[in-house]
């Protein structure tokens, strides 16, 4: 740690006292931001957090929609972003207008929308779903109703293969654990031999298929602190590995590919958070109308048992 990064870590807490102000920080946050965050974890756990908490300010440390989504969960606070360009390229691969070109083309559908998407897109859909409950989602919708799955191919592959239902996939993916491969993860094993795959099911499914288990970034938190393992292959952003190796000293973890990194999640910097706060920058705000209509799905998605 650096004296400049020491006085920037003093003036943020200052700041932070004197707005009733609370860090969330997503698990893919560089080490540092995580660990000034009052909570670190998933995208929708964090919303909860931001819903939940006394705070009158929240400073969300991660990508657009996931402020976006604690802007729709917490209306009555001041949601602040501290780098407006840490946009998710996943969500920007399906907009609302595409959502109501694929409803028209399958009228009575039901669109399932990973909570990685706009508040617009999420205004479109019927029920939204992350990677923890994906396939929770997909069991609690009638038998005899068409899905249409938003915007992640790879979870939507994943959660139709375990719950076998027929699901229309959109074509959108996570470029950081889109592009890994089998083969950098058989790799990675033979360095590591012993050590258990967990891959996050934002990966194809021929790398789910060589792993030990298929978790979202939660449930590998779990897992490992659950395990006797003391090595670990994790299969998503690198970001993850600081949480991990934190909560589970004497553990080893692992990336087998240099492609599992977000460039958009390593945006947010000790000073970006600290000029949010001084000047409020960054103040994410959803028409009220849009709002209203994508908390509905979120809301449907909280209401599904975990293993309906
Ligand atoms: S890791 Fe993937 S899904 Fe998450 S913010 Fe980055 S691009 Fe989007």
């Amino acid at each position: 740690m650096t004296r400049k990064q020491d006085r920037l870590i003093d003036e943020i807490a200052a700041l932070k006292r004197a707005r009733n102000a609370i860090i969330l920080g997503h698990n893919y946050q560089p080490g540092i931001i995580q660990d000034i965050s009052d909570v670190v974890g998933d995208s929708l756990g964090l919303s909860r957090q931001a819903a939940e908490s006394d705070a009158d300010v929240i400073v969300f440390c991660g990508v657009d929609f996931m402020a976006e989504t604690a802007a729709i969960l917490a209306p009555e606070k001041l949601v602040l972003f501290p780098d407006r360009r840490a946009s998710c390229p996943m969500a920007k691969m399906a907009t609302a207008e595409e959502v109501r070109g694929k409803k028209a083309e399958f009228p009575g559908s039901v669109v399932v929308t990973y909570v990685n998407s706009s508040a617009a897109v999420k205004a479109e859909s019927d029920i939204c779903c992350t990677s923890a409950n994906a396939v929770s989602v997909l069991r609690s919708i009638p038998e005899d109703k068409q899905i249409i799955f938003v915007p992640d191919m790879h979870l939507g592959e994943y959660a139709a293969r375990i719950t076998g239902r027929d699901v229309i996939l959109w074509e959108g993916y996570c470029p950081a654990h889109h592009h890994v491969t089998p083969l950098e993860v058989e790799r990675e094993m033979l360095r590591r031999p012993g050590a258990l795959v967990l891959t996050h099911p934002e990966c194809p499914l021929d790398v789910i298929e060589i792993s030990d288990a298929a978790l979202s970034t939660s449930g590998m938190l779990d897992y490992a602190r659950e395990s006797d393992a003391l090595d670990f292959i994790i299969v998503t952003e690198v970001g993850m590995l600081h949480p991990l190796s934190k909560q589970n000293p004497g553990k080893r973890f692992y990336c087998p590919s240099a492609s599992l990194i977000c460039p958009n999640m390593k945006l947010t910097t000790l000073s970006s958070i600290k000029h949010a706060l001084e000047g409020n920058l960054g103040v994410v705000k959803v028409d009220s109308k849009t709002a209203q209509r994508a908390r509905l799905p979120i809301e449907r998605m909280l209401a599904v048992p975990r293993d309906s």
